[in-house]
């Protein structure tokens, strides 16, 4: 009697302990959420290391938006359970960068435009409009953008053989392909345009990542300081009480924008309201191109000082040495063809 009721109890044992388990389990509370990569660091998932796809922005250089890794369906139903204020509304939009490379073919080309798509490709939101100056769009700059890893748009517009002399301004007819391009694309929102910033970046110069957070914010028109420029070690927009008052520059401080084309932006709205501002090749002289153009869209008190009040070069007006080729063979002796 006594060892059928021992062994009655042993059975009965574990079912009254799962029972008890179960009880105390509080079904509400989600589990430890384990991602694909628990143990990895916060740049998981992609925000650096990943390939980005055509389109997609990066989100280099910013905070991430900091939601559930649930998703939003359990986000939601996680506030309703314990009465918490609804989330906080997303961010806005961040402003897209545009950034208008003139480029053309030479023997540093494809070195120039890999040093600048490494930058460009760590720049959240960066699209990258590149304008080659010749009568067709190269293979080796199509193969070069189709595997950069960046949002771009490919144009080209030949300079005409006349401008083609030392002394005269260069890539004039590029960058107004690139406006050109930024208005047709956003004809439908004149008024009230999907926030941008364009910017003029040539191919051999030097940029920063902390240039395109201090340009990201301009409103209308920002300026900042440019190194190793018009013979100085840099130039840049005189500020007091927060406004551009006068050039620091070794070069004609009489021009009424006395900064180089890497030394400003300009955001997309003042762009689409002021259709007709072009860079012009009639009466403009190299030097001239940047104050005559924004001559059409601004003013000086209007402008924006950036990078501490002028104060810090984040941009650098580098020239890249022209490349010794003495010993390259007259015809092709390789027994392969290697493109450069
Ligand atoms: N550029 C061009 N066609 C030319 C010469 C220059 O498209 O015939 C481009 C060049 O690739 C660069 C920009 O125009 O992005 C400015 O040219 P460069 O760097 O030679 O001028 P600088 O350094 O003297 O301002
Ligand atoms: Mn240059």
């Amino acid at each position: 009697m006594k060892s059928l009721l021992f062994s009655r109890f042993f059975i009965l044992l574990p079912w009254v302990l799962i029972v008890i388990i179960m009880i105390d389990v509080d079904p509400r509370r989600p589990a430890p959420h384990l991602g694909p990569h628990p143990h990895f660091s916060r740049y998981a998932g992609g925000r650096w290391g990943a390939a980005p796809r055509p389109g997609v922005p990066r989100p280099a250089l910013l905070p991430r938006d900091g939601g559930p890794d649930g998703g939003p369906q359990r986000g939601a139903e996680q506030a309703r359970n314990r009465s918490q204020p609804p989330p906080p509304q997303p961010p806005p939009p961040l402003p897209t960068i545009y950034a208008i490379t003139p480029t053309y073919s030479r023997p540093v080309q494809k070195a120039e435009l890999t040093r600048l798509a490494n930058t460009f490709r760590q720049v959240a939101q960066l699209h990258w409009i590149l304008v080659e100056d010749a009568a067709g769009r190269s293979e080796l700059v199509s193969r070069f953008l189709a595997r950069a890893g960046l949002p771009s748009t490919h144009l080209h517009v030949p300079t005409p053989r006349r401008y083609k002399r030392p002394g005269l301004p260069r890539a004039t007819e590029q960058r107004n392909a690139g406006l050109a391009w930024l208005r047709q694309t956003h004809r439908h929102e004149p008024q009230r345009p999907q926030p941008g910033v364009l910017f003029f970046a040539d191919d051999d110069n030097t940029y920063s990542l902390e240039l395109f957070q201090e340009m990201r914010t301009t409103r209308k028109v920002s300026v900042w300081p440019v190194g190793l420029v018009g013979g100085r070690r840099y130039e840049r927009p005189l500020v007091e009480n927060g406004k551009v008052v006068g050039w620091y520059t070794g070069w004609r401080a009489d021009r009424p924008f006395a900064i180089d084309m890497a030394g400003f932006a300009v955001s997309l709205q003042v762009i689409l309201s002021n259709p007709k501002a072009v860079f012009k090749r009639r009466g403009s002289q190299p030097g001239m191109q940047e104050s005559d153009f924004l001559k059409q869209i601004t003013t000086v008190e209007e402008l924006e000082p950036k990078a501490n009040n002028c104060t810090k070069v984040l941009v650098w007006h580098t020239r890249t040495e022209k490349v010794n080729l003495a010993n390259e063979p007259k015809y092709h002796l390789d027994t392969v063809k290697i493109e450069v």
